[in-house]
C-alpha cells in the first residue's frame, strides 16, 4: 500500500479507502450482514488500508454501528472518518449527531469529522452562524471528540475554492473521476492550501463500473478494467491524497490494494496521454451539451442536461448500460441533487431551444435520448 501525506494534518493516510457505504446486506435488504461485512472490512485493514469512511444513513443506519465493530481491535491504528447532516444553523444538532456517530461507532473520538455534503449556502447560512456548526466543532475539537474538522461537499467548482479559502477546514472529500473533472483545478488550490484531499466516486459512482474500449483505449497498451484505470488516474493527480472505495466483497478490496500499491499509479507519459484524451472527448461531449443549465427551467420539469448526460456517457465513452440505467432512475428515484424528468415528458412546446449558446436541436436530440436510451433502439 502507499501512504500519502495528508494536506497539513500531520498524519499520512493510505492511498485507498474504504468506504463502508456498499456492505454486504441480508437477503432482505434491511441489514448489514455482519458475518460478510466484517471480514471484508479487516481484509482492508491487514492490506494496509488506514482510513474507513462510513456516514449515519449508510446501509440502513447500520453502517457506523458494524465499522465500528470491525475496527475495535485495531482502532487506534487507523483513522476514522463519518459525516454530519448540516440543515440548520442549531449548534446542539450538531452536537446531538456527533453524540450518536460516537455512540453508534463505540468509539471515543473520530478522527475526520465531516459536515456532509455542505454548498456555499449551507456554509454561509448555518456553518458559520454565532453558535452554530463550526463553534460547535471547534468545541469539540478541545474536547478531543473529534481531531480535523473536514467537509463533503456537492455545488459548484467556485464555490468549493471559497470553502478552501474560509481556512475553517482541514481536509474535503470531493467527487473527482475520468468523467467528472470539475473539481481538478480546485483539488490543487486545495492541496497548495494544505487541506488533505480525499476522493469519493473514483469509479464514477458504478459508472465506470463495466468495461468501455473507448477508455481502454486511453492507456497506451489499453487496459484490463475500467475501475483499476479509474483508480489510477485519480491518484495520479498531486493534490490527492485518497480515493474512497465502497467495497462489499474480499475480491473487490484485494483487486483495488493491487491498483493502489502501484509505486506511480500513471507515468507522466500516460498521465498526459490520458489528459489529452479526456480533453478531446470533452470537447466532443460539449458539441453535444456543455450542461451550462441555459435551457431551464423546462415548464414540464424535464431536466434537459441531465437526460443530455447520460446521452453522452453512452455516445462519448460507450457505456450505454448504464446510461439506460441512470435514465430510467430519472425522477424516479429523485436525489437531493438529481432531480427533473426524463426526455419522454417534453412536449415539444420549443421554449428551450432559443436560449441554447450551443443551438442545439434540443427537442430533436429529446426524441433521440428517448430512442436510444428508453430502451427502442
Ligand atoms: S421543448 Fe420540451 S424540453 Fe424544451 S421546454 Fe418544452 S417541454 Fe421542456
Ligand atoms: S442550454 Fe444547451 S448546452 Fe446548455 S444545458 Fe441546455 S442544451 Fe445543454
Amino acid at each position: 500500500m502507499q501512504y500519502r501525506s495528508f494536506g497539513s494534518t500531520g498524519e499520512k493516510i493510505s492511498a485507498l479507502g474504504f468506504g463502508a457505504m456498499r456492505l454486504p446486506m441480508t437477503p432482505d435488504g434491511n441489514n448489514v450482514d455482519e458475518k460478510k461485512a466484517i471480514p471484508v472490512i479487516q481484509r482492508a485493514y491487514e492490506l494496509g488500508v488506514t482510513y474507513f469512511d462510513t456516514a449515519p444513513y449508510y446501509c440502513e443506519n447500520e453502517s457506523e454501528i458494524v465499522l465500528g465493530k470491525a475496527i475495535k481491535p485495531w482502532r487506534d491504528n487507523i483513522l476514522l472518518s463519518t459525516k454530519c447532516d448540516i440543515d440548520d444553523a442549531d449548534g446542539a444538532h450538531y452536537r446531538q449527531r456527533l453524540e450518536t456517530s460516537l455512540r453508534k461507532l463505540d468509539v471515543g473520538h473520530i478522527d475526520f469529522y465531516h459536515m456532509w455534503g455542505i454548498n456555499w449556502k449551507t456554509y454561509e447560512e448555518f456553518i458559520i452562524a454565532p453558535g452554530g456548526p463550526l463553534d460547535e466543532a471547534r468545541k469539540a475539537k478541545q474536547e478531543g471528540l473529534i481531531r480535523h474538522i473536514s467537509f463533503s461537499f456537492h455545488d459548484t467548482p467556485e464555490a468549493l475554492t471559497r470553502l478552501i479559502d474560509s481556512g475553517h477546514f482541514e481536509s474535503m472529500t470531493v467527487q473527482y473521476n475520468l468523467l467528472d473533472r470539475a473539481n481538478e483545478q480546485a483539488i490543487h488550490h486545495a492541496h497548495e492550501k494544505g487541506l488533505g484531499v480525499v476522493i469519493m466516486g473514483p469509479v464514477g459512482g458504478g459508472r465506470l463500473a463495466g468495461f468501455s474500449p473507448e477508455i481502454s483505449r486511453m492507456v497506451p497498451g489499453g487496459i484490463k478494467s475500467n475501475p483499476a484505470i479509474a483508480l489510477r488516474f485519480v491518484l495520479s493527480h498531486p493534490g490527492v491524497s485518497c480515493a474512497i472505495s465502497g467495497m462489499s466483497t474480499i475480491e473487490m478490496v484485494e483487486e483495488n490494494v493491487a491498483t493502489a500499491s502501484r509505486e506511480e499509479p500513471l507515468s507522466e507519459k500516460e498521465r498526459v496521454q490520458m489528459m489529452a484524451v479526456l480533453d478531446e472527448t470533452r470537447r466532443l461531449s460539449d458539441l453535444y451539451c456543455t450542461g451550462c443549465d441555459y435551457c431551464m427551467p423546462c415548464p414540464n420539469d424535464v431536466n434537459i442536461p441531465k437526460n443530455f448526460e447520460y446521452m453522452n456517457y453512452y455516445r462519448v465513452y460507450g457505456l450505454k448500460e448504464y446510461a439506460q440505467q441512470a435514465y430510467a432512475d430519472l425522477g424516479v428515484k429523485d436525489t437531493e441533487w438529481v432531480k427533473g424528468l426524463k426526455a419522454e415528458f417534453c412536449t415539444q412546446c420549443g421554449e428551450c431551444e432559443p436560449k441554447c449558446p450551443q443551438h442545439i436541436s434540443i427537442m430533436d436530440q429529446l426524441e433521440e435520448v428517448v430512442r436510444v436510451l428508453g430502451g427502442a433502439e
